[in-house]
């Protein structure tokens, strides 16, 4: 993607070396559909895909 994104989650399959999400793009949502978040452990990728 164009944008830098950074990324920790190293069973997903787009991570790469460097903690680089290589994904086209990525959608990020709050908890439970609520559109909002307190903290930041309360967002998550929806774009994670388990490695194979
Ligand atoms: S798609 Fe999401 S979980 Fe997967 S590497 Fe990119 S930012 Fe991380």
């Amino acid at each position: 993607m164009n944008l830098d994104v950074k990324c920790n989650v190293k069973n997903c399959k787009y991570w790469a070396d460097g903690d680089q999400c290589v994904a086209d793009s990525i959608y990020v949502i709050g908890p439970h559909g609520s559109r909002q978040a307190d903290s930041v452990e309360e967002t998550a990728c929806r774009t994670f895909e388990l490695r194979e």
